[in-house]
């Protein structure tokens, strides 16, 4: 199949992704911080979340990973996409329900409440869930060693290493509701995991 099927497959999802985050991010910077739990691992990790987003585009600007490359079959794009799918919807549900609650780091915002409805109300990790979804649909859609995973790869880091931390916060601050928050949720999948 032609790589440029893949290839405009990843330019609308990265597209989507940015519309998607953009104006929580520009809202995000509105909110005050009242606590901050960003140390110089959490700074480490978001660069490599960035590189790893933005490897994907450059495989689909130009040829530096061209000798990575494999063909593109049917299957593999088929069931990309529908990771691709899934993971945007879940990303943008995410974002809606956590509200001003948001950070693309480790901070406690003004008011900062513990969301557990809609998409949080099974799962603690939704929003990591729909990336890491939405990084599996780019392995399978694109056809490169490098390029396919190096998302699947930054996010599986960045999860692995802040998770803990992220969960620690959660509890200094939300005390018994974060603990009984999670007795009745999974992290990831709802029911499972
Ligand atoms: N781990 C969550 C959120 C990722 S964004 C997810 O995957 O869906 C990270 C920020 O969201 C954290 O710094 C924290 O301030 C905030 N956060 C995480 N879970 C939250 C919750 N249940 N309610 C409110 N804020 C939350």
């Amino acid at each position: 199949m032609n790589p440029w099927i893949a290839k405009t497959v990843i330019l609308v999802g990265t597209v989507m992704m940015i519309v998607i985050r953009a104006p929580h991010g520009r809202r995000s910077r509105r909110v005050k911080v009242a606590r901050s739990y960003k140390t110089p691992l959490e700074t480490l990790l978001l660069v490599l979340a960035w590189v790893g987003f933005l490897v994907p585009v450059i495989w689909v600007v130009s040829p530096a990973f061209s000798f990575a490359e494999y063909p593109l079959r049917s299957g593999p794009l088929v069931a990309g996409l529908a990771c691709l799918a899934i993971g945007l919807w879940l990303f943008y549900r995410s974002h809606a329900d956590l509200g001003t609650n948001w950070s693309v780091t480790l901070e406690l915002r003004q008011d900062h409440r513990l969301i557990s409805k809609g998409v949080y109300r099974a799962i603690r990790h939704p929003m990591y869930s729909a990336l890491t979804l939405y990084s599996v649909g780019q392995a399978l859609v694109i056809p490169n060693w490098v390029a396919g995973f190096s998302n699947v790869i930054a996010l599986a880091v960045l999860v692995a290493l802040r998770l803990g931390a992220e969960e620690k916060m959660m509890a200094e601050q939300f005390g018994d509701e974060y603990a009984e928050y999670s007795a009745r949720t999974k992290r990831f999948v709802p029911g499972i995991w």
